[in-house]
């Protein structure tokens, strides 16, 4: 195919134990889906889920056993990390119930959902959409996807979240206020779920900024680990 001017290349992620690469579509993104992280942020945890997005190339891809090196981002004074679960879909989707929900499911990843909060809180204060407070580049850092074939089922791994040695954020994935297949069955009646498309799960409580210089450790029980150093 010939572009009349030069094609972006496609967003990717790597595989764990392959060299073969995930294509990203889209990255959906749940609020507030832990009940402790809800109310941290003022809400009940018991509102239906509701969902944002992110580009494709905000992932930020972190090959495993690396420490990535995470730009500081422009325009915040409060750059915060949310340690989330990643979803991959792998097959194209709509009103899909949610007892054949996990026959979309490719693999799952680590993610962080680096978000300026103070933009996102003077959107919300203006009724203004969130992607200067979200959608930037390099907002979704991500380890290696894990085929769902060599995962099994999710059930209640732990997910962890270090900064510089000190636990900041520590739940298990079975706190989910909207589970898995809750949440593929709930997007794909407003979206056509495509093969590369990402679903970050949502943060358990602790969020806070980081700065220049920190390292952000996240683990999830099978999923290793996502290194990072802020500079
Ligand atoms: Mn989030």
């Amino acid at each position: 195919m010939q572009f009349v001017i030069p094609a972006v290349p496609p967003a990717t992620v790597p595989v764990v134990g392959t060299d073969a690469l995930f294509p990203v579509h889209r990255i959906y993104c749940v609020g507030r889906n832990y009940v402790d992280h809800a109310i941290e942020m003022g809400a009940t945890g018991r509102e239906p889920p509701f969902f944002f997005m992110k580009p494709a190339d905000a992932v930020f891809p972190v090959p495993y056993g690396t420490v990535g090196q995470l730009p500081y981002p422009a325009m915040t004074e409060d750059y915060q990390y949310e340690l989330e679960l990643v979803v991959a879909i792998g097959k194209t989707g709509e009103n899909i119930a949610a007892a054949d929900a996990m026959q979309y499911v490719w693999g799952y990843a680590i993610g962080l959902d680096m978000t300026r909060r103070d933009v996102q809180a003077e959107a919300k204060s203006l009724r203004r959409p969130w992607d200067t407070g979200k959608a930037f580049e390099q907002s979704a850092p991500i380890g290696p996807i894990h085929p769902a074939s060599d995962i099994g089922a999710v059930g209640s791994r732990a997910i962890q979240l270090n900064v510089n040695g000190q636990t900041k954020q520590k739940s298990t994935v079975d706190k989910l206020i909207w589970n898995i297949e809750e949440m593929i069955a709930y997007l794909s009646q407003y979206f056509v779920l495509q093969p590369g498309d990402l679903i970050m799960t949502g943060t358990p409580a602790g969020v806070a900024a980081v700065k220049k210089g920190d390292l952000m450790e996240g683990s999830i029980e099978g999923l290793g680990e996502l290194r990072l150093k802020v500079v």
